[in-house]
């Protein structure tokens, strides 16, 4: 809970990701870790020696504007406020992305992990724009992309209607799995699994919900119970497919 509050309360609006790509490096700091960064700013993360790597994605950006917030807790959920105790959203999209990603990295032998800058749609910008940016060459030797930046607490984005473009086949992941937490396939909208696809990404990919909701609100808020969920969901699919 300490670590998603202090992610919640670093604001890393789309172009300032700066100060929660050092936190979240310094968090990794006592992992033996190869760490890349390209010329647009998204971070490539390895850890251990294998011939071919399970991978996860997460974008580092928010829509939410700097501003002071601290974290409420309220029944197992978690949002932010400002100082007059206004909602303000708290950037759980995709910070629960990169608390996934952080205890992934903590536990597992091997595993690829992209994380992006400016996936968010900002003004004129269109969204994506770190992994439409980004060399494919990092994800030659991974068997899948796995995002973890859905709504939610049940989909595994496999279909983007926008891009018409399927992320994978529909038995990519096991029935019993979703069964076991409660998922089920559906198709969903644009984030970087779907641009990196869009780009000619070869292998399957999909998009699991990882608790948040009202994204891109001030009422965004997370049910940790939900977020938990979400990473068992993945630490178990990792060690199946
Ligand atoms: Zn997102």
């Amino acid at each position: 809970m300490e670590l998603l509050e202090s992610l919640y309360s670093i604001n890393s609006k789309s172009g300032n990701e700066a100060r929660i790509k050092s936190f979240v490096i310094e968090q990794l700091s006592g992992i033996n870790l190869h760490i890349e960064e390209d010329y647009f700013g998204n971070i490539f993360i390895t850890k251990g020696i294998a011939d071919i790597y399970p991978c996860v994605t997460a974008h580092f950006d928010e829509v939410h504007s700097p501003g002071n917030r601290t974290t409420v807790w309220n029944n197992g959920a978690v949002r932010a406020v400002d100082a007059e105790g206004n909602s303000t959203g708290c950037g759980a999209d995709d910070k629960n992305g990169i608390w996934i990603i952080i205890q992934l990295l903590r536990s597992k032998q091997t595993l690829k992990v992209a994380l992006f800058v400016q996936e968010e749609r900002d003004g004129e910008q269109p969204g994506c724009r770190g992994s439409r940016a980004c060399p494919l060459s990092f994800f030659e030797n991974v068997k899948y992309v796995l995002a973890v930046d859905r709504k939610g607490n049940s989909d595994v984005v496999i279909f983007s209607q926008k891009s018409g473009i399927p992320l994978c086949s529909k038995d990519f992941i096991p029935q019993l799995l979703l069964d076991k937490y409660g998922y089920q396939c559906v198709e969903g909208g644009r984030t970087d699994v779907v641009a990196l696809k869009e780009r000619g990404l070869q292998v399957p990919g999909c998009n699991i919900s990882c608790g948040y909701y009202n994204a891109h609100t001030n009422e965004e808020y997370t049910l940790f119970a939900d977020l938990v969920k979400a990473l068992s969901f993945v630490n178990e699919l990792i060690d199946t497919i």
